[in-house]
């Protein structure tokens, strides 16, 4: 596994990070759970992503038991706030109140004294953003949260927090945006601000929720274990990855299957791989729903991708 800085900041993570949303109190059992997380540790990712409302909070305790036993030291926990887990009136957002809470909330979910990496997982524009990077500073000088980053943030929001920051001398370290080979909004106007301020991406969905793997094929049924066929219909893949189950993109994804096996990689390492080349990009953050796609994933880490292969896959994703 390789590493980087996240940011212009002083903490190392691992280049591939493990997620587990949707699939932690979802799509896998506790136990594929564990062994997910197992795996990742085994591969050398020290990094793990979660969040207070995946699956209802279930996720943060699923990895809070799975970590334990683990050196505290030896990992960087990353967990989020913003997003509704209630039904409350203050129960959503990034009020002073609810950082607070939910800070406290996850501490014991996640049976931690302290998150290593707190993300505003969306703005909130009900509150002052003054009072949210004030709750924040309050929590890094308390020692509960070390770093704070944001996630999904427009260029224009992250110029705000940053300068607010600097204000509080707190350190607002990295975004979090989905980027992957069929999503890269980000490269125009994101990751310039953030090359600006600072600031590292920590990309969510390098595989495009799975579709990048290849193993969807254009005309075909959707496998009975993929994760397209158990969210058929839900909110979450529908948004986020249906726009891309189409025979023009699935086709085009099977054209990568060379540049792939010239390089001896799968599509998803390729895919995970591809993300990384953005010397902008400090970690991909992978999903699986096994311990042998986590295996298959973490060996992206380290791979070099040539100029003129990049244009390639340019090429053969070009409209999609
Ligand atoms: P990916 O794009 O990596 O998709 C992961 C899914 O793809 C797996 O669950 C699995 O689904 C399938 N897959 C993975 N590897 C393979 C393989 N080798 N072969 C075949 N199928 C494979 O990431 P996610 O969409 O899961 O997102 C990753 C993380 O990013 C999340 O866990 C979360 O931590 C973060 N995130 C952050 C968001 C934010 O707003 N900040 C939003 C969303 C995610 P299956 O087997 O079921 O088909």
């Amino acid at each position: 596994m390789e590493f980087s800085k996240l940011g212009n900041s002083g903490l190392t993570i691992s280049k591939i990070a493990y997620g587990n949303w949707i699939n932690h109190g979802g799509k896998v059992d506790e136990d594929t759970a564990k062994e997910c997380v197992k795996a990742a540790l085994d591969v050398g990712i020290t990094t793990f992503d979660t969040a207070d409302v995946y699956s209802d909070t279930k996720a943060e305790e699923i990895l809070g038991r799975s970590l334990q036993g683990i050196r505290r030291e030896s990992i960087e926990l990353c967990t989020k706030v913003c997003h509704p887990i209630g039904t409350g009136q203050n129960d959503k957002g990034l009020s002073r109140i609810h950082i607070l809470e939910n800070c406290h909330a996850s501490l014991r979910r996640l049976q931690t004294d302290y998150i290593d990496v707190y993300y505003a997982h969306r703005f909130d524009p009900t509150t002052p953003l003054e009072e949210t990077m004030l709750a924040f500073a309050d929590l890094v000088r308390q020692g509960k949260v070390l770093y704070i980053c944001v996630s999904e943030w427009t260029a224009e929001q992250i110029t705000r927090g940053a300068a607010l920051s600097m204000e509080l001398n707190i350190p607002l370290i990295a975004s979090q945006p989905q980027y992957s080979m069929l999503w890269r909004v980000i490269e125009s106007d994101v990751i310039p601000t953030c090359q600006r301020e600072g600031l590292g991406q920590v990309v969510w969905s390098p595989l495009a929720q799975g579709v990048l793997t290849g193993k969807y094929l254009p005309q075909k049924p959707v496998p009975t274990q993929s994760r397209a066929n158990s969210l058929a219909g839900k909110p979450f893949f529908h948004k986020l990855a249906q726009r891309w189950m189409n025979d023009n993109v699935l086709t085009a994804i099977q054209k990568l299957k060379p540049i792939a096996q010239e390089l001896d990689l799968t599509l998803a390492q390729l895919a995970v791989a591809w993300v990384l080349q953005n010397q902008n990009v400090s970690s991909a953050i992978i999903g699986a729903s096994s311990p042998e796609q986590v295996r298959e994933n973490a060996l992206a880490s380290g791979v070099k991708i040539d100029i003129e292969i990049m244009n390639q896959i340019d090429k053969i994703l070009e409209g999609c």
